[in-house]
């Protein structure tokens, strides 16, 4: 529809009409000329009612409140009201007269002062304001497909207004974010009704831009709503490099070459003795193509998200330059520059996955190859040109001594980062198995990466790349959830409900975001794997430092059930003062301990100490790396709850454990186990008891009980078991006359019974190298209070009473 401009002149005021309204019967009376434009075109007088409706709403009771107030005070009012005329839209000024007293007759003056727009026209002036408006705007449906997008919002897109409509608002993503993010976004926007912030998105050409955007959630009457988003993109407004307003929130300051020299020379003047200035110039190229402006926003915006504060600055469109005051540790010099390499490169926040940015970078460290900031500049310049080639990341330093030590790590990190982009990333399994009986009772996930490389290296070094550049989380979070995947898998290959899995999980301390374990938790519990079953590895590191926060999350997943470990034992604080502050469940001692152990080492004697100080704190030991059977006899022997190590497997993956049909025991190995240590049913049984024929009188039986003192009696035939006789099913089946007053003849026949007309037939029949805790099971599941222990060609060997069993069972409690 087209707006008539005149629409928007002031009409010409009417001039003041006399009104006056009967208050006995509610008539309106004015000019015929008005009555007519308030619609009623035929009538000369109107009711109360029919003038009101002419008014909106919020006016009448303003309208009616005013006449009433005039009466009761006697002193006129004036009002101005909207009223709908003509289809128009009126400001009336209305005067009402204080009336006579007793007169029931209102009466005062209107007058129309300026008429607006119909409905429709301003409908249609707010539509060309949203399509002139400079912010980009759109309005998407409850479905988020667009209905409605201004000219702004198409120039900032580079799509035509057809091109868009109807289409969904994803259309626009960048690719930079996960789904989950942007699932968050909307669920954000739903529950708080809005959301600002800055967005990366994508024009129709391919080409990322940043932008500050703004969506709105406007419900409508019944159950739908729509979305307004308005946006404005970063890149092409001056004020995103407004020197004079470095706070604001949304902005980036970036001083230029002149300004970063400055700042660098100021802090150089200050520098104390103990640290030095590193100063890296760097090149940043997206594989996307992008705006230098946008460039140097997404440059600014992972900069300043640094732990390690640094000082940014613009050398040219491509070239920017930053530097750190650090101390004066190799250490500390790698690490700040790898950390922003790594930043820069954008892969550190989950959103950002996916944006492969490359930084060549050269650093100059003060005091190492240059005294003083200028040179440093033109040393860092110089490493960066000579060396900024290839698609992969690099930092070359002036010195080349630092280059050499600098690059393996920084090739293993690209790699690395390569295979976590790609998901490459695996989980192997380790078992660990129980003493005595060597059996499994979980596995351990450890993570596999293969890199493209020749260069050899270990999965301990990658994972300690992997903290350095807080990839870790990623890495825990896939292993986890493969091994959560993976579990029931292998409790079914071996047949065993009660395997167990044991994770690790770093604990990075200089973490921006501390909520790792809640993490770590949320992926639990999404999984409907029985938490009982799981173990969580920490070292002795994270358990100790920041230990306050930690210890929190550590509580909420015991309570879960979660059982914690303490890895690596002896490598780290290795106090035994600390174990007792920390209630783990279980220890792990490091291989540095268990290698080549002998019986007169240190290693052995603190490996006992450390065995008997957890079983009295209720833990559990485990000792990693066992390779040799003198390890495994020495181990068994100190006690170790569990073994974990070559002698019984390498990781493997779980297609390897699968194809080989491997029991969940080792029998080749239980030979090599401290024999004293086992428990089982050769440990437990008596090899003398009291036997008895099946053709024995009950006579004989009787006087066996007595002289055994024993209340069963072991029937033998030919060195086999043929049944139990319990001393009570003998008393009830002698005469109970017998050695009384009263005894007789036939009460003395009784005890001429036979015992196989008497005994038990269905004992409990067991082999001589059942395990206690199978035993144990037996005991509580039948009610009889004997097992026979046989060979294998079922000759007896021993007898196991329910005495036998819980002076056993006391035995064991007071040693853990
Ligand atoms: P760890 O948790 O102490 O794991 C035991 C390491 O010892 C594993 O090395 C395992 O392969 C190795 N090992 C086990 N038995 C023997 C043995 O008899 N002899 C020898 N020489 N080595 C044995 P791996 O898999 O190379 O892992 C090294 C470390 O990397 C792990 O030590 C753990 O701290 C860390 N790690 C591995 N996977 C992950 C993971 O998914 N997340 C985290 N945060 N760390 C992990
Ligand atoms: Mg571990
Ligand atoms: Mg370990």
């Amino acid at each position: 529809m087209v707006v008539d401009e005149s629409s928007f002149q002031k009409v010409k005021d009417f001039a003041p009409q006399a009104w006056s309204i009967d208050l006995q019967n509610n008539n309106f009376t004015c000019p015929q000329q008005l009555i007519a434009m308030l619609g009623y075109p035929s009538q000369s007088v109107i009711t109360l009612s029919q003038l009101f409706a002419a008014f909106e709403k919020n006016q009448v009771s303003l309208l009616k409140k005013h006449i009433r107030q005039v009466i009761d005070t006697g002193k006129p009012i004036i009002q101005t009201a909207i009223l709908n005329a003509y289809q128009h839209r009126y400001i009336a000024e209305i005067v009402i007269n204080p009336l006579p007293k007793n007169d029931k007759v209102i009466t005062g003056t209107i007058e129309l002062k300026q008429y607006f727009l119909t409905k429709q026209q301003e409908l249609a002036f707010l539509k060309r304001i949203f399509a002139q408006s400079n912010e980009g705007l759109m309005i998407a449906d409850i479905n988020h497909t667009i209905l409605i997008v201004n000219k702004a919002w198409c120039n900032n897109t580079g799509y035509q207004e057809h091109e868009l409509l109807g289409q969904p608002a994803s259309i626009l993503k960048s690719g930079r974010y996960t789904q989950s993010f942007y699932q968050k976004l909307w669920s954000h926007v739903d529950e708080q009704k809005i959301w600002t912030g800055e967005l990366l998105a994508k024009t129709k050409q391919g080409e990322v831009y940043a932008h500050e955007a703004r969506i709105q959630r406007i419900d409508l009457p019944g159950q739908d709503h729509v979305y307004v988003s308005s946006s404005h993109r970063l890149d092409t407004s001056a004020d995103l490099w407004d020197e004079d307003n470095p706070n604001a929130s949304s902005k980036v300051h970036v001083p230029d070459k002149n300004a970063f020299s400055k700042k660098l020379n100021a802090d150089y003047k200050q520098l104390s003795n103990d640290v030095t200035i590193v100063t890296l110039v760097f090149s940043v190229n997206l594989a996307q193509a992008t705006s230098a402006v946008t460039r140097q926003w997404l440059v600014a915006q992972r900069f300043s998200q640094l732990s390690q504060r640094g000082h940014l600055g613009i050398l040219n469109e491509k070239m920017f330059a930053a530097y750190w005051i650090v101390p004066k540790q190799m250490e500390d010099i790698e690490h700040t520059l790898k950390s922003a390499l790594a930043a820069l490169e954008g892969h550190n926040s989950y959103e950002d996955i996916g944006l492969s940015a490359t930084v060549h970078g050269g650093a100059s460290v003060l005091q190492i190859d240059a005294s003083s900031p200028s040179q440093m500049l033109a040393h860092a310049s110089q490493a960066l040109i000579a060396n900024s080639q290839g698609n992969d990341s690099s930092l070359y330093y002036f010195d080349r001594r630092l280059s050499k030590r600098f690059n393996r790590k920084a090739t293993l990190a690209t790699l690395l980062r390569q295979a976590l982009t790609a998901n490459k990333i695996e989980a192997y399994y380790q078992p660990i198995v129980a003493l005595p009986e060597l059996k499994i009772v979980k596995f351990e996930a450890l993570c596999r990466v293969k890199l493209d490389t020749n260069i050899p290296y270990s999965v301990q070094e990658l994972i300690e790349i992997a903290e350095e550049y807080n990839w870790i989380d990623q890495i825990d979070a896939a292993v986890t959830k493969q091994a959560l995947h993976d579990l029931p898998i292998l409790q079914k290959h071996y047949r065993s409900n009660s395997l167990g899995m044991s994770i690790n999980r770093s604990v990075v301390n200089d973490r921006v975001s501390h909520c790792c374990l809640e993490d770590t938790l949320n992926i639990f519990e999404a999984s409907d794997i029985d938490l009982g079953l799981i173990t969580l590895e920490l070292t002795e590191s994270a358990y100790f430092d920041d230990s306050y926060y930690h210890s929190e999350w550590l509580d909420k997943l015991k309570a879960r059930n979660i059982a914690i470990a303490l890895d690596d034992f002896g490598t780290g604080y290795s106090s035994f003062s600390y174990l007792r502050q920390i209630p783990v469940n279980v220890v792990k001692i490091d291989r540095s301990f268990v290698s080549g152990l002998t019986e007169e080492s240190n290693e052995y004697a603190m490996i006992d100490m450390l065995c008997k100080l957890t079983h009295k704190m209720g833990g559990k030991v485990i000792a990693e790396g066992v390779e040799t059977q003198q390890e495994l006899y020495l181990l068994s022997k100190l006690n170790a709850d569990m073994l974990q190590g070559y002698i019984f497997s390498k990781p493997r993956s779980l297609a390897d454990i699968l194809a080989t049909t491997q029991d969940n025991i080792y029998p080749h190995l239980s030979q090599h186990v401290y024999q004293e240590n086992i428990i089982n049913a050769h440990s437990i049984m008596r090899r003398d008891f009291p036997k008895i024929g099946p053709d024995d009188k009950l006579k004989t039986a009787v006087e066996r009980f007595k002289k055994y003192q024993s209340r069963d009696l072991i029937v033998i035939e030919k060195s086999r078991c043929l049944g139990v006789l319990h001393q009570g099913d003998v008393n009830a089946a002698i005469s109970p006359y017998l050695n009384t007053k009263g005894e007789q003849n036939r009460d003395l026949l009784t005890l001429n019974k036979r015992v196989h007309q008497v005994m038990h037939k269905s004992h409990i029949k067991v082999a001589i190298n059942t395990t206690y805790e199978h035993l144990f099971e037996q005991f509580v599941n039948q009610p009889y209070t004997v097992a026979i222990v046989e060979g294998d060609s079922g000759i007896c060997l021993g007898l196991i009473t329910l005495e036998d069993m819980l002076l056993q069972h006391e035995h064991i409690a007071n040693k853990h």
